[in-house]
C-alpha cells in the first residue's frame, strides 16, 4: 500500500532514507519541497533515482483540488480529492491582517449536531496528518505561495468538517508538522481548534505544549437544551467544558473562545443570553455569536441580523465580550460539509443517471 509523503516528520524521513541508503541532508529538501507544494516528480534537486525509489512507496502528491467556488466578497471554497477516492472541503477568507484557511480533520463525522451538514452520514474516516498539511499546502500553492516569506496563509482554523479532538494524534502532528521552521511556519498561535466539547481531550491538549487557540461550540448554556442539539452533550456537561477550558488558561495562559450558533427559538432566547451571562461573567474568553447557515435536511431557522444584534447586545450589557461574525462566503454553500455533500450528491445523481441510459 502506498503512503502520502506529506505524513512524515523529517526525523521520520531521515529514517527512510536511511534504510533506502541515502544521505540523511535529502530530508530536509524532500520535506520542504513537499511543504511548499512540489509532488515526488518535481522534487528535481534530488537524484532522478531517488525520486523513483519514492514513488515506489509512495503516491506521487496526497490530494488535488478538484474544485473552487469564489464568492462575491473573495472567500474560496477549495473541494479536495485524497488518494482513496474521498473528498473533503476548506474555505480560505481573506482578512486585512492575512488569509486564514479553514481546513477539515475527517472525512464526515460521528458527533451529530442537529445543525450541520458534515456530519449527516456519520463518519467515513478520520484524515491523517499529511492530508490535513496537505490542504494548507494546495491552497498556498494555488495562491501561488511558497515558504518563509513568500509563505500566503497566515492563520489556519480547524474548524472545516469533522471532530479535531475525536482525530487527536493526528491533528496534533498536523499542528506540529505546520509549524516546522523548515515547512510552512505557521505558528500554533495562529492556529485555532475548535472542538464541539471533548473534555478529556481538552486536557491532554493543554499539555501538548503547543500554545493554540482553543475555541469550543457551546450553542447552548443549558444542558438538557444542549443535549437536543449536540449529543456531545451527554457525555461531558457545560459546567465540565468551562472547568476544562479554565485549566487550558491555566496551562497556557490562552484566552479561550465559545461559538455561539444562533438558532432560532432554541439558542437565541433572552433565557440562554442570561445563562451565558451567569456563567461566563469574569472568564478569560471570548463569545463568537455565528448566524445559523440553514441547512435543507434540518428544520432549523436562523433569526434577522436585528435580533442577532440585540442577542449581542445583551451579552454586552451583562459584562460579556462577544463579537457577532460576518457572513461569509453565504452564495457558496458557506457552511460546513455543505459543499462536500452537495458534491457527493450530484455525483451519485449523475452515477444514477449513467445506470438507467
Ligand atoms: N467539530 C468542531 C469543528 C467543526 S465545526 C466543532 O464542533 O467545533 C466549526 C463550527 O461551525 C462549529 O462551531 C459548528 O458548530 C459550526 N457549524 C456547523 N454547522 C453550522 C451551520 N449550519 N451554521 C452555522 N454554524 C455551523
Amino acid at each position: 500500500m502506498k503512503k502520502n509523503i506529506s505524513d512524515y516528520n523529517l526525523i521520520e524521513l531521515e529514517s527512510i532514507l536511511k534504510e533506502y541508503g541515502e544521505k540523511p541532508f535529502r530530508a530536509k529538501q524532500i520535506f520542504s519541497f513537499v511543504s511548499a507544494g512540489s509532488s515526488i516528480s518535481d522534487i528535481t534537486v534530488i537524484p532522478k533515482e531517488l525520486r523513483e525509489r519514492l514513488k515506489e512507496d509512495f503516491f506521487d502528491s496526497t490530494l488535488t483540488i478538484i474544485k473552487t467556488l469564489t464568492s462575491k466578497d473573495g472567500t474560496i471554497k477549495f473541494l479536495f480529492l485524497l488518494n482513496d477516492g474521498n473528498v473533503i472541503e476548506g474555505v480560505l477568507m481573506k482578512y486585512k491582517y492575512g488569509n486564514t484557511l479553514c481546513v477539515s480533520t475527517q472525512v464526515g463525522c460521528r458527533m451529530h449536531c442537529a445543525f450541520c451538514a458534515s456530519t449527516i452520514n456519520g463518519l467515513v474516516r478520520n484524515m491523517s496528518a499529511g492530508e490535513i498539511l496537505s490542504e494548507v499546502i494546495a491552497v498556498n500553492k494555488y495562491l501561488g505561495g511558497g515558504l518563509s516569506d513568500k509563505r500566503q496563509i497566515t492563520n489556519v482554523v480547524l474548524m472545516g468538517s469533522g471532530e479535531p479532538l475525536d482525530n487527536y494524534d493526528n491533528v496534533v502532528k498536523f499542528i506540529r508538522l505546520l509549524s516546522e521552521k523548515d515547512g510552512l511556519n505557521v505558528s500554533p498561535r495562529n492556529v485555532s481548534l475548535s472542538t464541539s466539547g471533548l473534555c478529556k481531550e481538552m486536557y491532554k491538549l493543554a499539555e501538548e505544549k503547543l500554545p493554540v487557540n482553543l475555541t469550543v461550540s457551546l450553542h447552548n448554556p443549558f444542558d438538557s437544551e444542549r443535549k437536543k442539539i449536540m449529543p456531545v452533550a451527554n457525555k461531558y456537561s457545560v459546567s465540565e467544558i468551562i472547568k476544562a477550558c479554565d485549566n487550558y488558561f491555566e496551562k497556557t495562559g490562552r484566552r479561550y473562545i465559545f461559538e455561539y450558533v444562533l438558532i432560532k427559538d432554541k439558542t437565541a432566547t433572552k433565557e440562554c443570553a442570561d445563562e451565558l451571562i451567569r456563567l461566563l461573567k469574569g472568564k478569560p474568553c471570548h463569545v463568537n455569536l455565528i448566524r445559523l447557515n440553514e441547512v435543507k435536511e434540518n428544520n432549523l431557522s436562523g433569526i434577522s441580523d436585528k435580533d442577532a444584534y440585540r442577542f449581542l447586545g445583551l451579552l454586552e450589557k451583562g459584562g460579556l465580550s462577544a463579537t457577532l461574525r460576518r457572513k461569509i462566503g453565504e452564495d457558496i454553500d458557506g457552511a460546513c460539509g455543505q459543499l462536500r455533500r452537495r458534491y457527493i450528491m450530484e455525483t451519485e445523481e449523475k452515477r444514477r443517471e449513467e445506470n438507467e441510459s
